[in-house]
């Protein structure tokens, strides 16, 4: 029952000391999310060992390059490992028309591909599925940019083999008492389901806070999620270049996390002036401790939780 983030790039506008542009994989239960294509992100799922073909979704959090164009070499090297299944991109307005023009002079491809346009100004649900869902996070960026919640659906209850044993519960009776229903012995008495039953570990959240200036609305949209990540393009030392631009620093993510009351930060997209990251981290850790450097190939992982 994974649910796990893998970073394939962390650098802002252009790739710099082993660093690419933004692209991150996030793995739910077995199937791939891919969140931003920024260039060489196939060459990154390939090192990184991650299932391109159990990616369906992708969602692009705005047409800047450095978060698109790995996208076109993605597509078509699917279609040189002949995938047929269908894939979904979820982008605001204009990306269907980039990635068309090139396929229309580039060639087709051998499988299905929508794009669903996504409204950077909302908040929305803009995909689910059944282990899933995923809404929009309006962010404040040079051109329309939305970040992403991805919050776990809800399990159904686990029932206590105990009482499977106990009351003799036939094998058919089983998915109504997960799902919630009482049961009724052959003499009449009810079960009721509280006691038959325990509670299902707590649905996880993931929120992708792509490139955005500091941005206090996205605070009650990101409260309590298990992993925020948040971009931090520069450190306080040039927080007016961020303003500038429309991008954060280290401190303004970790004061973004520390009000929103998030379990685990993770700091990503850094600008290429900066060689090494430890400033970012010493930085964003003097305002919320619980703060990682995102590099190329990191992982974390939000472990399953009771409800406690
Ligand atoms: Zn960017
Ligand atoms: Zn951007």
């Amino acid at each position: 029952m994974r649910f796990e983030l893998t970073l394939l790039g962390t650098n802002s506008a252009l790739p710099a000391y082993g660093r690419f542009p933004t692209a991150q994989v996030l793995n739910i239960q077995e199937k791939l999310y891919l969140i931003d294509c920024g260039e060489g992100a196939q060459i990154r799922m390939g090192q990184f060992g991650l299932r391109q073909a159990k990616i369906s979704q992708a969602f692009i959090s705005h047409l800047h390059g450095d978060h698109i164009y790995g996208l076109i070499g993605w597509l078509t090297s699917l279609a040189l490992i002949n995938r047929q299944e269908p894939l979904d991109i979820f982008a605001p307005e204009g990306l269907e028309e980039i990635i068309r023009v090139q396929l229309k002079y580039t060639g087709g491809l051998p499988y299905s591909l929508s794009f669903y346009t996504i409204d950077p100004s909302r908040h929305s649900l803009i995909f689910e599925d059944k282990r899933v869902a995923i809404f929009s996070l309006p962010l404040a960026h040079r051109i329309p940019a939305s970040g992403f919640l991805f919050r776990e659906k809800e399990k159904a209850r686990n029932i206590r083999p105990d009482c499977i044993e106990a009351y003799q519960i036939p094998f058919q009776a089983i998915p109504g008492i997960k799902a919630g229903n009482d049961y009724q012995l052959e003499d009449g008495r009810l079960i009721p389901n509280a006691d038959l039953t325990l509670d299902p570990p707590k649905p996880r959240t993931y929120a992708f806070c792509s490139d955005t200036a500091y941005h206090e609305p996205l605070i009650p949209l990101i409260q309590g999620v298990d992993l925020l990540y948040h971009e931090s393009t520069f450190c306080d030392d040039l927080v007016d270049i961020a303003a500038e631009t429309g991008h954060s620093t280290a401190r303004q993510a970790a004061t973004i996390a520390l009000k929103a009351g998030v379990a685990r930060l993770v700091l990503g997209h850094y600008s290429s002036r900066y060689p090494s990251l430890e400033p970012f981290l010493l930085e964003a850790r003097s305002v919320f401790p619980n703060t990682e450097l995102g590099v190329d190939g990191a992982s974390f992982e939000v472990p399953l939780q009771g409800r406690g």
